[in-house]
């Protein structure tokens, strides 16, 4: 049973050479896994982390996408050189790929307000060396399959080897197995994005100049301006209950797009779900005049799920021995499908509570920071997929909707205030 005695526990552990105690063992080393064994190996935890990757840095689909307004949040990013490709200070969204309006992102003061680009394998790798720096110890190859909990500790198992641990840290993503095997998130759904990465010159993603009036562009100026420097794209109505985007990197772009909730999550379903996800990618690409090589040379067109947000529900155990946290508890932001900011202050969180020896109380803190926002982001979701064109030109392309749009995905705006918007402009649709 977790208490605050965990610093008297540690002290008093007893570990032979074969049957090694850990204070904490964090399953997965993505951002949340990676950020959770960090600060717990900061506050002189014994952490371990098992990773099923072969070798770090492994890859992982994502757009790479992150609100610089993470650092207002959690400590220890506050040196976005060291892990981010670029920033990202305006949005241009467009309806099928046509239709666009360009929006900078401000804050509520009217500051720019930046969105950071990472490269996954680098910004993983980043986050797990500077867990090692603190005393945690990785071992990477090794895909756990069981876990066995008892009064005093949690047995986790790999392929003949067990390694045993007071409080155990699901961190193993979308599919992982920590949670279901320890009874939590039975009924988890998920969505689905493809992604594709596309060499380009640097000069187009990188914002430096191009100073552009906020606002409409017509195809014309659009077309001219291609890729305006310093902007992620996105893209509206040729997915279902989704968005195609493109995020630009140092030297590519990662061009994708995600449908957050199939409506019947069966195998045919996904493999439909899949071509239209494809479709929107070419459509989203063919918009900025772009395409990739295909045959032998197509750049690889991953897939991957994205958890669905299904509300409040148990992430630790009953006894707090087991904790989840990022995509293996499902908080990913159920309207974008964004769960990188989401992985690492959940496992920050997760940490504290490790620390304080307070786990039990995890679940209620998770509900606390994240779940009224998360319920109003599925609701936007809900009134903006049943009428999706006409929420675009309502909402989407209205200068102060895009700015608002601007502002949340910058961190800067909630999504009850979005909310707020909508009935307002149900009300009162002349409104600006
Ligand atoms: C195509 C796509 C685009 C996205 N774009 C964005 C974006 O732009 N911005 C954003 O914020 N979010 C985005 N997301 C979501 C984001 O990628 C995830 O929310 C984020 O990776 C969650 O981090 P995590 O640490 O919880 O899990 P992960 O990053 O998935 O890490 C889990 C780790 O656990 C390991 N693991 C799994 N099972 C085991 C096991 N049994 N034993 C040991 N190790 C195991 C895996 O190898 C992996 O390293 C996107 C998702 C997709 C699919």
């Amino acid at each position: 049973m977790a208490t605050g005695r965990m610093y008297k526990e540690r002290v008093d552990r007893v570990t032979d050479e074969k049957n090694e105690i850990w204070d904490v063992i964090v399953v997965g080393a993505g951002p949340g896994g990676a950020t959770c064994a960090w600060k717990c190996a900061a506050a002189g935890l014994k952490v371990l982390i098992l990773e099923r990757a072969a070798v770090l840095p492994r890859y992982k689909p994502c757009g790479g996408g992150i609100p610089a307004s993470l650092m207002r949040d959690v400590s220890g990013f506050e040196n976005p050189e060291e892990f981010a490709d670029l920033t990202v200070t305006r949005l241009r969204h467009s309806w099928k790929g046509k239709s666009p309006i360009v929006a900078d992102m401000t804050t509520s003061t009217g500051e720019p307000a930046q969105v950071w680009m990472v490269q996954r394998p680098r910004f993983d790798n980043y986050l797990v060396q500077r867990a090692q720096s603190q005393g945690a110890t990785l071992l990477m190859g090794v895909k756990v399959t069981g876990i066995a909990v008892t009064t005093d500790a949690v047995t986790l198992s790999a392929e003949g080897q067990e390694w045993r641990s007071r409080y155990v840290v699901g961190a193993d993503g979308a599919k992982g197995i920590i949670g279901p095997r320890a009874g939590l998130r039975l009924g988890r759904r998920y969505g689905i994005a493809r992604e594709i990465e596309i060499p380009t010159a640097k000069p187009d993603s990188v914002s430096s100049e191009g100073e552009l009036s906020e606002g409409e562009l017509s195809e014309g100026e659009l077309s001219e301006r291609e890729l305006l420097p310093g902007t992620a794209y996105l893209d509206y109505g040729t997915v279902p209950n989704g968005y195609a985007w493109i995020f630009p990197k140092d030297g590519f772009l990662s061009v994708g797009a995600g449908m957050l909730l199939p409506k019947q999550p069966t195998a045919e379903a996904e493999r439909g779900v899949g071509l239209v996800l494809k479709r929107a990618i070419d459509i989203m690409l063919g918009s900025v005049g772009r395409t990739y090589p295909l045959g032998e040379d197509a750049p690889r067109l991953w897939a991957h799920p994205i958890p669905f947000w299904t509300g409040a529900e148990p992430l630790a155990t009953a006894d707090g021995r087991v904790l989840l946290i990022g995509d293996a508890a499902g908080v990913v932001q159920p309207l974008f499908g964004e769960g990188i900011q989401y992985a690492i202050r959940t496992g920050d969180l997760a940490a504290t509570h490790l620390i304080a020896g307070t786990t039990q109380q995890y679940t209620d803190s998770v509900r606390d920071q994240f779940a009224a926002e998360f319920d109003a982001a599925l609701r936007v979701g809900k009134v903006f997929h049943r009428a999706p064109y006409l929420s675009y030109r309502l909402g989407v392309k209205n200068p102060a909707g895009t700015r608002l749009v601007g502002r949340i995905m910058a961190g800067e705006a909630s999504f009850a205030a979005l909310e707020n918007r909508i009935y307002e402009r149900l009300r009162n649709p002349l409104q600006r």
